[in-house]
């Protein structure tokens, strides 16, 4: 229905301007549709996109192909099924992409198998949120088969695990859990976070889900947030239901930065990783040091594991940013460690250009009492180090002059 524009008022013709071209020729960048509704032709394809009977885009919260082809590059590096639709989901953080997969799945009455040391904010929805609404939960160490098997029940829906664990960096054999949760019916739900898609790929070992903090490696700047699922098609309509009804959707253009980031995953997790191996290694030889945690150490408990499971390039098998460095002292030690460093900026996340640096008991695993943290295998003193892009002779005599300032244990 066309209607004559010189006979509309000058504010009709401001808000009904033409549309922007729909170019022909493929965009190299990554498109923002930064809109929250879509034109349709007719009521009628308005009614058939509302119900999934045609592909399509009405409302951003619902859908967006910005999100979608952020959602969709994730599920391609994860190695998901691409040939139907959805493949993965954007959320607006990590933490709604993990709430939704939870909601998504459980039920009252259902059970949880979680490994001890899980991120701080998915131990409180288990522990406090969702146990309101009569989910129980236990939690292990999720790197002791015998232990998950012992605390699986009938009720196991879900066995949740995250490749490296934070801050310990414990690492578990998730064909193993894999085959544990299936013979329960349970699905095997891996938080992969910190060994993004260059490092591990969980549904290649029999992972169900695998969900990600895009915060973290995936946008690498520090600049954005956002939540990423992606595993077997047909779990993944049934989280995107979940999203649409509670709404932790991603904007398109954070999505548009995420996308971004992808591209230079890779180069930055290899660079990352051969920096924190020789800081790992390096550190452990000091002095003030009780403990070093990283996988790449020869001394980890699941070092070999981590070989198999985590990819390799010229560089050597990359074994990711994080390290915890435990001095001699306790809290306080920990805690004036982290005072005394120069570069490594004190600050929560991880997986970014910078180098960032956290005493874990009072930051990221506050939530956690003595108890919890003693069972995760967190010591009062730990220091987590995210390992940034800075060359690796200046962030390791940061720490030794920060680690001489602390004194002879
Ligand atoms: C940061 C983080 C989360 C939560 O992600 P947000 O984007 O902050 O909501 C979940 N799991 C792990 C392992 C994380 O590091």
């Amino acid at each position: 229905m066309e209607i004559a524009r010189r006979q509309l008022g000058e504010n009709t013709r401001a808000v009904h301007l033409p549309p922007p071209p729909d170019p022909a020729q493929r965009p190299v960048g990554t498109p923002v549709h930064r809109t929250a509704s879509f034109a349709f032709g007719s009521a009628a394809e308005y009614a058939a996109v509302l119900n999934d009977q045609v592909p399509g885009y009405s409302y951003s919260r619902i859908d967006n192909p910005t999100v979608d082809a952020f959602a969709r590059a994730v599920a391609a590096l994860e190695g998901a099924n691409l040939s139907r639709w959805p493949a993965a989901q954007g959320f607006a953080s990590g933490m709604a992409a993990i709430s939704g997969v939870l909601m998504a799945f459980l039920r009252t009455g259902a059970h949880v198998v979680c490994s001890a040391a899980v991120y701080g904010g998915t131990y409180s929805l288990l522990h406090t949120l969702l146990s309101r609404f009569g989910v129980e939960t236990s939690f292990v160490d999720i790197a002791d088969l015998e232990a998950v098997r012992a605390a699986m029940r009938p009720a196991t829906r879900i066995v949740y695990a995250e490749t490296i664990a934070n801050p310990t960096t414990a690492v578990p054999d998730l064909r193993k859990l894999a085959d544990l949760a299936h013979n329960t019916g349970a699905l095997l739900v891996v938080d992969s976070t910190l060994a993004p898609p260059v490092i591990c790929r969980p549904l290649e070992h029999g992972a169900d889900l695998v969900i990600h903090s895009a915060t973290k490696y995936i946008g690498g700047h520090s600049d954005v947030t956002g939540g990423v699922v992606t595993g077997q098609i047909e779990l993944i309509s049934q989280i995107r239901s979940v999203r649409v009804d509670t709404g932790g959707s991603l904007s398109p253009d954070d999505a548009f930065l995420l996308r971004r980031g992808l591209e230079t995953l890779p180069v930055r997790v290899r660079r990352q990783s051969a920096t924190a191996s020789v800081f790992a290694a390096t550190l452990a030889r000091h002095p003030a040091v009780l403990r070093v945690d990283y996988p790449g150490l020869g001394t980890h408990p699941q070092h070999e594991l981590a070989r198999r499971l985590f990819d390799a390039g010229p560089e050597g098998v990359r074994f990711g940013a994080i390290v915890t460095v435990t001095p001699f002292g306790g809290r306080e030690a920990g805690m004036a460690f982290v005072d005394k460093l120069r570069l490594a900026s004190v600050a929560t996340s991880l997986g970014g250009t910078r180098t960032l640096v956290s005493h874990v008991p009072s930051t990221t695993h506050r939530q956690l009492d003595d108890r919890a943290l003693a069972a995760a295998g967190i010591d009062p003193g730990a220091v987590r180090f995210s390992i940034g892009l800075e060359d690796s002779e200046d962030l390791i005599s940061d720490a030794y002059v920060a680690l001489e300032s602390l004194g002879r244990p």
